[in-house]
């Protein structure tokens, strides 16, 4: 009976990411961090399927961010089996790649970051942090290249890599783990939980602005701007897809928020943001039926 303690969700800077490319035009250098970090994300989703099977008893943690002696610390996946922590650095790297005098290129010769330093790093702040904590448990941490189109030449045996080719048989062994968890696991699975926190330290999100972002309501199903109102419904030029107008005005107030914390929900605001609702009464409607309002007249903003 695996406990999953914590699922995976996407970070707020990811979230972000999604939106502003949608919206405006972001530097190739953004563009290219924003991809990487949708890859990434599906890569750890895709190993979260994997850790979802495992029979033993453990505890699973999909995404645990710590902040060890004030360095935060990032662990895509943590495993606390009877004997032993396990954790997991899961990169979606596709393509040919080489390993050489401890560093990683691509076939290139381009270099990127070698994952293992990022592991050890986080291998030695966890071990400090389960000491203080009074846990003597060894820590086993693998890197783990998730993506079948991947190869690594050149790689010394001795490393601690897991390639998409040995997944499976790392699976099968782990599975017959003679796991049996204590109160003991239990009580660190609850201590890690609640050091944990919610928000990556890592942000990268360029400047932005609401006048300069692009309005209008995108299609649910493709992303497309091609969006029309149609009776009660937003229909997509492009894919077909309907949605009511009140589901989409409210998913776009979704938007707004998680894009413009400090700005107050008011009519106006989300009447320009969706821009193809032509009559600001629907707007206040859907507003009021969905929301707190906040004050009264033309001063009034909605929570
Ligand atoms: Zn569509």
């Amino acid at each position: 009976m695996p406990m999953p303690y914590k699922s995976r969700t996407e970070s707020k800077e990811l979230q972000i990411l999604k939106l502003l490319y949608r919206r405006m035009d972001l530097p190739d250098q953004m563009k290219q961090y924003y991809f990487n970090l949708k890859k990434g994300f599906e890569g750890e989703v895709k190993f979260d399927l994997l850790t979802k099977e495992l029979q033993c008893e453990c505890f699973i943690f999909n995404d645990l961010m710590l902040s060890i002696n004030n360095t935060a610390i990032q662990i895509d996946s943590l495993i606390i089996a009877s004997e032993t922590i396990y954790i997991f650095e899961v990169k979606n790297y596709e393509g040919d790649y080489y390993y050489e005098s401890d560093r990683l290129y691509m076939k290139n010769k381009v270099e990127v970051n070698n994952p293992l330093i990022q592991l050890k790093r986080s291998e030695s702040l966890l071990r400090q942090l389960l000491q203080s904590l009074g846990y003597h448990l060894p820590i086993v941490a693998s890197v783990v290249f998730i993506n079948p189109e991947f190869t690594l030449y050149h790689a010394p045996l001795h490393l601690p890599f897991i390639f998409p080719t040995q997944l499976n048989r790392y699976f099968r062994k782990l599975n017959n783990l003679q796991s049996k968890l204590s109160r003991k696991h239990k009580d660190l699975a609850n201590q890690l939980f609640s050091l944990h926190c919610e928000e990556s330290p890592y942000r990268q999100l360029p400047s932005y602005d609401f006048d300069r972002l692009r309005k209008g309501i995108t299609c649910a199903k493709c992303d497309s701007f091609f969006t029309y109102i149609e009776r009660m419904n937003v229909c997509c030029k492009e894919c077909g897809n309907n949605e009511l107008i009140a589901t989409a005005v409210m998913r776009n107030v979704e938007e707004f928020k998680l894009l413009f914390p400090d700005r107050k929900i008011t009519t106006n605001a989300i009447y320009e943001w969706c821009k193809i609702i032509e009559s600001k009464k629907k707007i206040k409607r859907v507003l009021e039926t969905n929301l707190k309002i906040v004050g009264a007249n033309r001063w009034s903003y909605y929570q």
